[in-house]
């Protein structure tokens, strides 16, 4: 797990916001709590684990990593990228 996320979020504006979705309309910031902005498509990169790891814990029928898998691919679309598979195994 990233340091950041097992951080307390501070008040103040960190600087360097990494924006995650918080809902449908708002991204918030990973680090600060005085990072907002509407909701834009998050360029996660093809091969980034993250996306290895929401697909592990979909695929062992975590239902939120399942979730935001599927926000992601949303993502990949308005982005125009192509709908992301997983490797063959
Ligand atoms: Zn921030």
């Amino acid at each position: 797990m990233p340091l950041a996320m097992r951080m307390p979020l501070g008040t103040r504006d960190c600087g360097q916001h990494e924006w995650r979705h918080w809902d449908d309309d708002i991204d918030v910031c990973s680090h600060c709590l005085a990072g907002e902005r509407p909701r834009q498509p998050i360029d996660v990169p093809i091969d980034h684990e993250l996306r290895m790891d929401l697909v592990r814990r979909a695929g062992e029928g975590d239902d939120l990593s399942a979730r935001v898998l599927d926000r992601l691919h949303a993502d990949d679309r308005e982005l125009g990228r192509p709908r992301w598979r997983p490797p063959a195994t």
